[in-house]
């Protein structure tokens, strides 16, 4: 911000008009780090009010008709099976632990570090694809732990998504991923409550049950 002050004086360059004197400049991430972006990324410099209509603009992306529901929480919480409950078949679901299994030979439930940044970029560019309109699809399923609270933000603010947050308590999650998953699933349980923010905005399903078929994890 400073070296585009210097560069440029008290100007905001303008989102979506022309270039202006402005004396509340913002700095914004172009790739907001709840949205994978990283701390020190690209910076965007902008008023107050244009910042705003960027925010907007990103929300007016949204297409009629269609949901996008991002269902979060820690792992062993049961957001496979809640989305099983509740999806469709013609429901677009975006499993992270479906689709790293399914761009490796890994074998499920095995998490390469390595592979996660390209995992969550095949993930986001469905939703940007389906942001774009002129599909059949209605719905869509995103299935993320998102302990970050500015993370689901961004599923509401990008994508006009709702949010589902599956909790459960610590020891139920830690005691289930100890008998149903590898061991370092324990660790990212633990990261999980570790992390976890809670937001008001989100919808939270304390010690949600499937009501029909057993837990599929
Ligand atoms: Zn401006």
């Amino acid at each position: 911000m400073r070296a585009w002050v210097a560069q440029n004086g008290l100007v905001c360059p303008g989102w979506q008009r022309e270039a202006h004197p402005a004396d509340d400049l913002t700095a914004d991430h172009v790739v907001p780090p709840g949205a994978g972006g990283s701390e020190a990324g690209e910076l965007r410099v902008l008023c107050r009010s244009c910042n705003s209509a960027r925010g907007a603009s990103m929300a007016d992306r949204r297409v009629p008709g269609l949901d996008i529901v991002l269902v979060a929480g820690p792992a062993c919480a049961g957001k496979n099976t809640y989305v099983r409950e509740h999806a469709d078949p013609e429901d677009l679901v975006l499993d992270l632990d479906a689709l790293n299994a399914a761009m490796s030979l890994a074998g499920p439930r095995v998490h390469i570090p390595a592979h996660l940044p390209f995992v969550c970029e095949a993930r986001d560019a469905v939703l940007e694809r389906l942001l774009l309109g002129g599909h059949q699809v209605r719905r869509c399923w995103v299935i993320s732990t998102a302990p970050e609270r500015a993370r689901r933000e961004h599923y509401r603010r990008r994508y006009g998504a709702r949010v589902v947050v599956l909790w459960w308590p610590e020891e139920t999650c830690l005691l289930r991923a100890m008998s149903e998953r590898p061991p370092e699933w324990q660790q990212y349980v633990r990261q999980w409550f570790d992390r976890y923010e809670p937001d008001p905005e989100d919808t939270v399903l304390r010690n949600w049950q499937a009501t029909g078929e057993e837990r599929a994890g």
